[in-house]
């Protein structure tokens, strides 16, 4: 499959990875929209929210298990953003279903 988020879960294109188990791989963005700017993400191919259901949730509960870890292993103690888009009206630009977890600074209310 051409998926670049699973090219980079597999070690095919690189990544500045910030966390990993057996269901979750986390890195930074690379184009960082707060001071922390990671992604998180299930390794198996899910290609958004729209897309979860009863046999795939828990590898996106593995992804909300591991974000708690994530958050302070990047020192996000005040506070933090968990944003998943999805599809052409949410922006959702790979469609390898991810979260943004963004921190390190007082976010705005406004989401758009
Ligand atoms: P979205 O627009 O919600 O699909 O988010 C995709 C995100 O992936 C964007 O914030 C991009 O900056 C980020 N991105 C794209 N390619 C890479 C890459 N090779 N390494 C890290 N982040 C990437
Ligand atoms: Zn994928």
């Amino acid at each position: 499959m051409d998926c670049l988020f699973c090219k980079i879960i597999n070690g095919e294109i690189p990544s500045k990875k910030v966390y990993e188990d057996e269901l979750v791989y986390a890195f930074y963005d690379i184009n960082p929209q707060a001071p922390v700017h990671v992604l998180v993400l299930p390794k198996k191919h899910i290609a958004s929210a729209d897309s979860v259901n009863r046999e795939n949730s828990a590898d996106i509960a593995a992804v909300f298990e591991a974000i708690p870890k994530i958050a302070a292993a990047c020192a996000l103690a005040d506070g933090y953003r968990v944003i998943t888009n999805v599809g052409v009206h949410g922006c959702q630009s790979v469609k390898h279903i991810h979260f943004h977890l963004l921190g390190g600074v007082q976010l705005k209310e406004s989401f758009n």
